[in-house]
């Protein structure tokens, strides 16, 4: 199934453009604003994203520019009702794939998102591919490896490396780690994370040199190379 994340705020248009794709098999999650837009990007994998320019909050290119610093590989189609060429500039500039004016016939935009994906496929044959370093995660299969060793995790495992793969670089908290791998949004006290970080460790950097998953003291962990 070809996830797709549409970032919309006119419900009219989202729910248009939602109800086609799903009839053309597409798996669709819908936004509603710019940072909705973000949280859902770094929470999932998607194949391609569909963002409007106008959008409350944070606006398309910004949101755009942020997508593609954290994945230059996911596809990414522009709509606007805004069409000089400037607009359209600043859109491919931010780092779309492709740029389709409002309003615009289902068909089109069909045959847009068909041309992006297998644009995608001949570059990128593995994009449910997550890789950090030597570490490689299939969201596929569920399925990681290190400098191609293979690494068996357990499900609440894989998940927690997969938060860390599509966060590289950034500062997780436990809070934030609890909530995303365990669905709870208090703190229940205990060291869950911290045992489970511990069980991660084991596995995925224990027999290497370089370690990948760092402790920030009173904060939280990171993943980042040293
Ligand atoms: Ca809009």
């Amino acid at each position: 199934m070809i996830n797709i994340l549409l970032v919309e705020d006119e419900d009219k248009v989202s729910a248009f453009i939602q109800k086609g794709l799903i009839e053309h098999q597409y798996a669709v999650e819908v936004a509603r604003d710019g940072v909705a837009g973000l949280t859902s990007f770094l929470q999932n994998t998607y194949d391609l994203i569909i963002l409007d320019v106008m959008l409350p909050l944070l606006n398309g290119i910004e949101l755009c520019r942020q997508i593609r610093q954290q994945q230059p590989q996911v596809a990414i189609l522009m709509l606007s009702a805004l069409g000089t060429i400037d607009d359209k500039v600043n859109g491919l500039h931010a780092g779309a794939d492709d740029y389709l004016l409002k309003p615009f016939h289902f068909n089109e935009l069909l045959a847009r998102i068909e041309a992006l994906l297998r644009r995608r496929k001949t570059t990128e044959p593995l994009n449910h591919t997550l890789v950090f370093s030597d570490l490689k995660l299939n969201t596929a299969n569920k399925t990681a490896e290190r400098a191609g060793q293979n690494i068996a995790l357990t499900a609440k495992e894989y998940v927690l490396l997969e938060l860390f793969m599509q966060n590289p670089n950034r500062l997780l908290s436990r809070e934030y780690i609890l909530e995303k791998v365990w669905g709870l949004n208090f703190d229940t006290g205990t060291n869950m994370v911290d045992v489970y970080v511990n069980y991660l460790r084991n596995k995925v950097q224990k027999n290497f040199d370089k370690k990948l998953i760092h402790t920030v003291i009173g904060m939280g962990y990171i993943l980042k190379e040293q």
